[in-house]
């Protein structure tokens, strides 16, 4: 949701009834947690997580590694079930199980590995130590519930904290599953603990909690600057993965087919609520018609319908509150370039929409989180990197274009963390990922992902005699 989001006032709900958003049946309800709850969570984490830290990293490293087992083999009931709660097509929600399953066994790769340094000194011996935080919250979006819980968790645990997930309102099933299937695996009581509920109940009380030493957030930027400010209170160690508003630019030198023929799964692909989406279409003027008629049919040829159809590209909105959001961008007299097919009937359906306009248009400037693109011409290189940076966001891009000399001056000069040439892809457990400007603060994934869940300690030994 964007900055303007505000909870719904009144009382929090006591229970959250789960839809299929395919559907609109209630395929279940989970009792809010409560902020009392929430302090018994966080005293039997740091009981557990004492227990943790004190293992053997060989010992951690294996418990981790049954966990992965134990989640590979539940991957297709994972699977059905993100297929169920979000509405993602099925191929998308098996590869969502997988990333889990992959970020606990390469974050079980990194304990024994994770070693401080000896730092030449006078008169002594200089190491520095990775120690655990403690006590870890990871709030999680609904937009891809399991891949961004496991981003959190893993590499919490793998650095010897314990975790406290809170899953989005609408999407907690996946993640309630991931902590029994922890259990299953043999993971202490107490160390992952899910808790659902509403963010500014249960979540507020998590970020608030002096017992918390670090809060991941991965969700949108008017609550990460809520949290944010929060968490100055007792400086306490956050991560930001927020929202995004990527350009994906496309030169007159590139191959123009092709990459039109990939924009449509840049700006679709999970309905287009992606932090990554490249949801601002930057064309040279040169070729802009040429691109707008390869587009067309491109974004025709997405399947949209029952998510759970292996031949589905394109799933519903999560929720009616989503899609009415989504219409807001596209009024009636909007400039529509092009538009998909979307089925009647129940279902928090929209269909692929295009849009041309001007930069400082509101569809152009705000992230939307549904399958809305904006298309905009551009003259020369300098204007494609003004246009792209003209934004508070910097999580991701893509450059179109065969000048290997252009790739790597517009990869230099455009403000985000996370940039592809002639690629639209992002994501990949073992490289960092994270945001430039109001998209976040921090990185995770990657090679430092378990670093960033530990104080480095200094210790200086003076060898002179005693
Ligand atoms: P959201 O900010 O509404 O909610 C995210 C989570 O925060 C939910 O679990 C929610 O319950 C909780 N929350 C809400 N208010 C809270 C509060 N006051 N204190 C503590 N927790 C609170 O976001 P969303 O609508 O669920 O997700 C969509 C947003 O997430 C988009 O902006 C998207 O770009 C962003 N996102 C970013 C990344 C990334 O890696 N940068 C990845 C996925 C999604």
């Amino acid at each position: 949701m964007s900055s303007e989001h505000q909870p719904p006032a009144g009382p929090a709900p006591a229970e959250h009834r789960i839809l299929n958003p395919a559907t609109e049946e209630v395929i279940a309800t989970v009792p809010a947690t409560t902020p009392d709850q929430v302090d018994a969570a966080v005293t039997r984490a740091a009981e557990a997580q004492r227990q943790w830290a004190a293992l053997a990293p060989g010992d951690r490293a294996r418990l981790l590694r049954r966990f992965a087992a134990t989640v590979d083999t539940h991957l297709e009931e994972l699977a059905q079930l993100e297929v169920r709660e979000a509405g993602h097509p099925v191929g998308n929600a098996r590869w969502e199980a997988g990333n889990a399953r992959d970020l606990l066994e390469y974050a079980a790769g990194g304990i024994e590995r994770l070693t401080g340094t000896q730092i030449p000194v006078a008169g002594g011996l200089n190491i520095t130590l990775h120690e655990p935080l403690g006590v870890v919250a990871v709030i999680a979006p609904w937009n891809f519930p399991m891949p961004i819980a496991a981003w959190g968790t893993a590499p919490a645990l793998a650095a010897g904290n314990a975790v406290l997930l809170k899953p989005a309102e609408t999407t907690p099933l996946t993640a309630l599953r991931l902590a029994e299937l922890g259990l299953a695996a043999g993971l202490p009581e107490g160390l992952f603990q899910v808790l659902p509920g509403a963010g500014p109940v249960a979540g507020t009380a998590l970020v608030e909690h002096p017992g918390v030493a670090k809060v991941v957030f991965t969700g949108s930027t008017g609550v990460g600057k809520q949290i944010m400010a929060r968490c100055a209170d007792g400086v306490k160690r956050v991560t930001l993965e927020l929202g995004g508003k990527s350009p994906n630019i496309v030169f007159a030198d590139a191959d123009i087919e092709k990459a039109a023929a990939a924009a449509p799964g840049s700006f679709l692909d999970n309905t287009g609520q992606d932090c990554c989406a490249r949801s601002r279409i930057l064309v040279q003027a040169s070729v802009y018609d040429r691109f707008l008629e390869l587009l067309e049919p491109a974004v025709k040829a997405v399947t949209v319908g029952d998510p759970a159809d292996p031949a589905t590209g394109m799933g519903p909105l999560i929720s009616a509150a989503q899609r009415d959001r989504v219409r807001s961008y596209v009024p009636d007299d909007a400039p529509v370039a092009i538009r998909g097919e979307a089925p009647e009937g129940k279902g928090f359906w929209y269909p692929a929409t295009v849009l041309e306009g001007r930069p400082e248009d509101r569809a152009a400037t705000e992230e939307i989180f549904g399958p809305v693109a904006v298309v905009l011409p551009f003259e020369d290189e300098a204007d494609a990197v003004r246009l792209a940076n003209a934004t508070d966001y910097g999580l991701s891009g893509s450059i179109w274009t065969r000048d290997v000399g252009r790739a790597l001056r517009v990869s230099g000069a455009v403000a985000a963390g996370n940039l592809s040439v002639n690629s639209h892809s992002s994501v990949r457990y073992w490289t960092p990922f994270g945001g430039y400007k109001q998209s976040g603060l921090g990185r995770e994934l990657g090679p430092d992902a378990l670093a960033a869940f530990t104080e480095t300690k200094n210790v200086f030994i003076s060898t002179e005699e005693q």
